[in-house]
């Protein structure tokens, strides 16, 4: 007979771990059922290993910096099978981790591709399994363009599997992925070269961020080529990717990386057996409360088309949870002044909206406080980048409802901020905190 569960969660990624646990704390028979790995994009080719090769990334600028503060490193090269290992074990670890945190909350864990046998039910390696509830939370993969030989190119996916540093690559895309892959590699000592269809990095960054970023990059030596699409790739015999436009070549590449954007991973999952169907976009749509258009069925996380960050996953899923569970009818995911950074060099710390967006909404009602400055960290260097920050603020109260940084320490910096903004802060507030000296984060409490 068929086993009955409270709630089935289809991926044990953020969401899809986070719903479970939640549920389970308050009594409910959970599963999760994951194809893949445990802890999903994040943990396995996401934000986890990233962060470490940004990690080794700053240390290489470290290094470089170290002369001028009077030591004596020699900077060779990194050891990339050693990184990758270190990484790759690390990962290992968390993968560990979340089994035994799911087993710790007892939550069931199956090993299988799910697929949908009726609204109230899934399918995993023959076996069918009931719930009241069923939470989609199957996340997304990289998009690959349709074009003839894209194939010989890798996605963020295949970079976490390169077994030694690409010695001249080429990064296709705009985005975040993009921006931090191509950073990561330029430090690491890759020749890069980043090639966009817009004129500009980040589209839906304040323009502060987007300039600042593109000439910093560009100072760091990553060739950036604005405007450009491609028609097809080639790989030669000597193993060499040539990257065709309308009208010329682009060619000499080892590595190619395709970072033009996620899709979700719906397919394979017979949503129509459920009732269940996708927007334009690909994704499924949920209303506020995560509801899908099946009674019974939600969806959280990338799949959604929500904000695709693992914290955004988290929240939704805890909510859900809470709300049909823990007695908490209105609890929902809050999707405003969402922070978020990118792990860009230097990086990006930004939360609310962008200068632009508030003009548009508030037109003459808004004031923008602006700063840029060099830190003093490079004070004793030849090097120079510049770090950027602004508030836009609106009314008499001058509310805050954007602050944007770049520049080292920007990802740690933001976190504290973002808590004010949510709570409303205004200049006034920020002008009345007392200033942390010396720092580049006081200069947010300073701006005339
Ligand atoms: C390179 C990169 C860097 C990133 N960096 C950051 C960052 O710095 N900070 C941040 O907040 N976010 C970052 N993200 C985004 C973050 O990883 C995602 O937003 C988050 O993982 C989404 O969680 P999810 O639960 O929706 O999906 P996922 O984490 O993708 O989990 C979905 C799971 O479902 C499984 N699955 C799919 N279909 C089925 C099926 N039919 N049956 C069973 N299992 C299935 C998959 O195997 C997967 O494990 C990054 C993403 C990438 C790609």
């Amino acid at each position: 007979m068929a086993q009955h569960f409270d709630l089935i969660a289809i991926g044990g990624g953020s969401g899809g771990m986070a719903v479970a646990r939640r549920a389970a704390k308050y009594g409910m028979k959970c599963v999760v059922i994951e194809s893949s790995r445990l802890g999903g994009t994040c943990v396995n080719v996401g934000c986890v290993p990233k962060k470490v090769m940004w990690y080794a990334a700053q240390l290489n600028h470290a290094l470089h910096d170290a002369p001028e503060y009077g030591f004596d490193a020699t900077l060779t090269t990194v050891d990339w099978p050693q990184l990758k290992s270190g990484r790759d074990a690390y990962v290992k670890r968390l993968n560990n981790i979340y089994a035994r945190n799911l087993a710790n909350s007892e939550v069931t864990m199956i090993a299988g591709h799910a697929v949908f046998a009726s609204h109230s039910s899934v399918m995993v390696n023959g076996e069918t399994y009931h719930a009241d509830h069923i939470v989609v939370a199957c996340g997304g993969r990289p998009a690959v363009p349709d074009i003839p030989g894209a194939e010989h190119g890798i996605t963020s996916d295949g970079f976490f599997e390169l077994a030694s540093l690409p010695r001249r690559v080429a990064i296709v895309g705009s985005g975040y992925i993009a921006v931090e892959l191509a950073g990561v590699l330029n430090a690491l000592g890759s020749e890069v070269s980043l090639m966009l269809r817009r004129q500009h990095l980040l589209a839906r960054f304040d323009v502060m961020l987007r300039e600042e970023l593109m000439e910093q990059m560009q100072d760091d030596g990553i060739r950036i080529t604005t405007g450009v699409s491609f028609s097809s790739v080639e790989r030669a015999d000597d193993q060499t990717i040539t990257l065709r436009t309308d009208d010329g070549v682009m060619d000499g590449y080892d590595t190619l990386i395709w970072a033009i954007g996620r899709e979700s991973k719906v397919n394979g999952l017979n949503l129509d057996v459920a009732g269940l169907s996708i927007n334009d976009a690909g994704f499924i749509p949920v209303d506020e409360f995560q509801n899908s258009a099946v009674k019974g069925i939600y969806a959280i996380g990338d799949v959604t088309g929500q904000a695709a960050l693992t914290p955004v996953a988290i929240a939704a899923g805890r909510k859900l949870a809470d709300r049909l569970f823990g007695g908490k009818p209105d609890a929902r995911l809050d999707e405003s002044n969402i922070p978020s950074v990118v792990f860009s060099h230097p990086p990006i710390g930004t939360v609310g909206m962008t200068e632009d967006d508030a003009r548009e909404q508030f037109g003459d009602d808004v004031k923008v406080y602006q700063s840029r400055f060099v830190p003093m960290y490079y004070a004793m260097t030849a090097r120079k980048p510049r770090s950027a920050m602004k508030l836009v603020t609106i009314g008499a109260t001058e509310k805050i409802v954007g602050c944007h940084i770049i520049g080292d320490g920007a990802d740690e910096m933001l976190q504290g901020f973002a808590v004010a903004i949510k709570m409303g802060a205004t200049k006034a507030d920020f002008d009345n905190t007392i200033a942390i000296h010396p720092t580049s984060a006081e200069e947010l409490v300073t701006m005339r």
